[in-house]
């Protein structure tokens, strides 16, 4: 939908992307098995000297209806992956996860183009993962052949905002999805709602059943988090285990958060009162 004052966001854009000011901030996102990091996903930023800061949920639309999600996507491409050499020689290896436009997919070659930018720049395809939404307008199953050859070239891929929007099973049967990620929405209402529990329970049970992991996002609480562990999420990632960060201070948080994962799942009295509170709830 069109905005007023689109006009000149875009032309504020278009500039901001020629003239490199755009930044990538990375969110951890851990395993609940052992809190240990098992990627970051990466986030981009545009903080406009006219505009100040403006959201991707706002610019990011722009682009892809100007023509200019191409041009978008694969600076972030560059900027992850160089940023990952800079980690590996800080001696972090970890996996990227990338947000891709569904309209960056139409173009056949897009899969070899990333291929080679990660050979360029030696980083394993193995370490990608692009995540994807399901648009009202680009159903991912017709990207049914580019999504595989993502899969051919060891490049996991994530169906992002699970259970809102236009996502469906079927997609989830038939497309080469290695990870689920369970909407914030879900898990901001965990807390107060049974249904909410009870949708994640199947959500989960779903995706390990066609062999996918499920990550849980949006979590902000202790509570929140002990539930999506109890309920069998494989991978959180919220603000509790760390807002979206610059660069530099990944290793530094790694560090940190080593230190405080014990106590963010230690607790076992709550623990055990989750389970007995679970059971009652799959009891009905
Ligand atoms: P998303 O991929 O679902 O990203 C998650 C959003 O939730 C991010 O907002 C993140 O900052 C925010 N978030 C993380 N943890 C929490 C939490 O605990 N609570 C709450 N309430 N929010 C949390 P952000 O960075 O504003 O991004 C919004 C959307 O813009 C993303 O949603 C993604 O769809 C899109 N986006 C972001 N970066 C890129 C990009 O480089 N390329 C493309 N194509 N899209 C992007
Ligand atoms: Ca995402
Ligand atoms: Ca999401």
């Amino acid at each position: 939908m069109r905005r007023k004052g689109d006009g000149k966001l875009l032309a504020g854009f278009e500039k901001a992307l020629e003239g490199q000011r755009l930044n990538m901030v990375y969110q951890p996102k851990v395993s609940l098995r052992d809190g240990h990091l098992t990627r970051v996903e990466a986030l981009v930023r545009w903080d406009d000297p006219e505009f100040g800061p403006v959201e991707p949920s706002r610019f990011v639309p722009l682009a892809e209806q100007h023509g200019l999600i191409d041009d978008l996507t694969q600076w972030g491409l560059r900027t992850i992956l160089k940023q990952w050499i800079d980690w590996r020689e800080e001696g972090i290896d970890t996996c990227l996860a990338f947000n891709i436009s569904a309209l960056s997919l139409q173009h056949l070659d897009f899969p070899d183009l990333v291929e080679r930018m990660c050979r360029a720049l030696d980083v394993p395809t193995d370490r990608l993962v692009l995540e994807l939404t399901e648009g009202a307008t680009q159903p991912l199953i017709k990207l049914m052949d580019t999504l595989t050859r993502f899969r051919i070239k060891g490049i996991g891929l994530a169906i992002d905002d699970f259970g809102t929007g236009y996502s469906s099973i079927l997609q989830l049967r038939h497309l080469p999805f290695t990870e689920l990620k369970i909407d914030q929405a879900f898990v901001a209402d965990l807390g107060r709602s049974r249904d909410c529990r009870l949708i994640i329970q199947a959500v989960v049970d779903l995706a390990h059943g066609l062999g996918l992991s499920a990550t849980a996002e949006g979590v902000e609480t202790v509570e929140q988090l002990r539930l999506v562990h109890e309920l069998g999420c494989d991978v959180a990632q919220g603000y509790l285990i760390s807002p979206p960060l610059p660069p530099h201070m990944l290793g530094e948080w790694k560090r940190d958060f080593r230190k405080r994962w014990p106590s963010l799942v230690g607790n076992d009295e709550l623990a055990l009162w989750r389970e007995v509170e679970l059971d009652t709830l799959r009891e009905g």
